[in-house]
């Protein structure tokens, strides 16, 4: 067992997680610190999926879990401001928000040494061109890494941080924390038990479970938060290569016309490929691109998702979410599912042989089936709606063999509460995207440094 007490253990190595580490190290170069992460380190974090690009539901997925987290593999886009990516501008404010945004901006910087990364700027004409058609654009700048680049941004900040002396420990899945006499002992799956004085969750979407109990254990209230639900959309890059071409990635809100809920088109990958995720054996659609020309497709992709919110008495958002993701994967044989637009619209399935002479080709190997009969009546209508919407701004997006890979969801299920610092108890802080607050690499990294600096102030 190690005895040795730290003053800080950061449970979670994704990009919250590392910058946390980063800023306290910095601040206070005397502090003990660690970083214990639940999958692997990032140079051998390795996706085992079979030739088909077929999940083999690792019990801890490489591509969601391990060093440099959930965004380890991603695109790389680091949003330069506050307008989508999360709720960090209400929670502390529009200009202290943009002002930790702009230091993991520059930390990153410094460690992206592979060429100088693409910054796309805010577009009024296409922003007035989706109001006129009831669409509302998110818009403001975002600098595009590229995945290659991202992944070397994040080897060379976690390399910094090792030799900085931060301790980083890899298969440490954190099962149960525990207080006792004012220290925290954590107690892992390897059974080891580190101590500290501080703690910061930076456990991502995938540690929702261990948030959870922690909140229990500590009697921290939580909320239920809202749940997204949806699918990843495939197509012609060039349908959309106005809009990618300008501002890269367009972010856009439609509210439906027969329910009047939210539904949002975002992570749209210009050239790139769907991908398939496993989370807690459940698999799901997402999608990347890669920086290099020689590695795009002539196929973009971005996700739909219909944002619910339960009221009383429900209150397993993520429940609900997963169960859908479980209903496809059944139908799937154990995969996401793969759906012709045209075909969803007449209402019968898409067999291999349609698949086949489909002009878009699928970048992902999921089961040819019936999204209809995974996703409920009120989702699936907001989605039909919403590509119908964008194909007045983007024609062709309602083109019959456009593809649409079910389930894609996004669940950010309850929001603890916690204080101005995102501390939950005395010395417990929460970051990232496991607090509820954040969806994305920007925001979550600024959460890391504005808590290691409230722990060293
Ligand atoms: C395919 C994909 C592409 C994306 N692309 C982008 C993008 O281009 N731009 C963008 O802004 N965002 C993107 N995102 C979202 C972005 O990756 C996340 O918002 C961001 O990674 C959140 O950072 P985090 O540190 O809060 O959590 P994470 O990155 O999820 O890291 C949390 C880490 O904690 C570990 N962990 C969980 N539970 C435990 C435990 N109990 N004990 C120990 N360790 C634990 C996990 O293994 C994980 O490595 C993408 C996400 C995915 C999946």
């Amino acid at each position: 067992m190690n005895e040795k007490i730290y003053d800080v253990v950061i449970i979670g190595g994704g990009i919250g997680g590392l910058m946390a580490a980063y800023r306290l190290h910095k601040n206070a170069p005397e502090l003990k610190i660690a970083i214990t992460e639940r999958g692997n380190t990032l140079e051998k974090r390795v996706c085992f999926a079979g030739k088909d690009k077929t999940c083999a539901h690792c019990k801890i997925c490489n591509i969601t879990s391990g060093f440099a987290g959930a965004g380890a593999f991603s695109d790389g886009k680091f949003n330069l401001g506050t307008a989508y990516g999360g709720t960090l501008g209400e929670a502390l404010g529009e200009d202290v928000a943009n002002k930790f945004i702009n230091e993991v901006d520059k930390i990153l910087t410094e460690y992206c040494t592979s060429g100088e990364p693409v910054v796309y700027k805010s577009n009024d004409a296409l922003r007035l061109k989706c109001l006129q058609n009831n669409l509302r654009l998110l818009d403001m700048n975002v600098k595009h890494l590229g995945t290659d680049n991202n992944y070397l941004t994040m080897q060379n900040l976690i390399n910094a941080i090792a030799e900085s002396g931060t301790e980083l420990y890899h298969f440490y899945d954190c099962e149960k924390v525990e207080k006792i006499d004012e220290i925290y002992h954590l107690t892992y799956e390897n059974n080891e038990v580190l101590k500290a004085k501080n703690i910061i969750i930076a456990t991502g979407r995938g540690g929702a479970n261990f948030v959870s109990r922690f909140c229990k254990d500590f009697g921290v209230k939580v909320r239920s938060n809202h749940v997204d639900i949806g699918v990843r959309v495939e197509m012609k890059d060039i349908i959309w290569r106005e809009f990618s071409s300008a501002i890269y990635e367009p972010k856009i809100l439609y509210k439906t016309k027969t329910f009047e809920d939210r539904c949002r088109m975002f992570c749209f990958n210009q050239g790139g490929l769907v991908s398939a995720e496993s989370n807690r054996g459940i698999i799901t659609a997402n999608g990347h691109s890669f920086a290099q020309a020689d590695k795009k497709t002539e196929n973009c992709n971005f996700a739909i998702l219909s944002s619910i919110r339960f009221t009383e008495p429900f209150d397993q958002p993520t429940e609900y979410a997963e169960n859908i993701s479980r209903l496809a994967n059944m139908i799937g044989n154990g995969n996401v599912l793969v759906q012709r637009f045209g075909d969803l619209i007449r209402g019968r399935r898409t067999n291999d042989h349609r698949l086949s002479q489909n002009t878009v080709t699928p970048t992902l190997k999921a089961t040819a089936g019936d999204i209809s009969l995974v996703l409920p009546h009120r989702i699936l209508t907001n989605i039909i709606e919403t590509i119908y919407a964008l194909d007045k701004v983007a024609p062709g997006t309602a083109n019959d063999d456009t593809l649409l890979y079910g389930c894609e969801s996004k669940y950010y299920s309850i929001r603890p509460q916690f204080n101005e610092n995102f501390e939950l108890t005395p010395g417990a802080y929460i970051i990232g995207d496991g607090s509820g607050i954040c969806r994305g690499l920007s925001q979550s990294g600024a959460m890391g440094i504005y808590v290691a600096d409230c722990i060293t102030k």
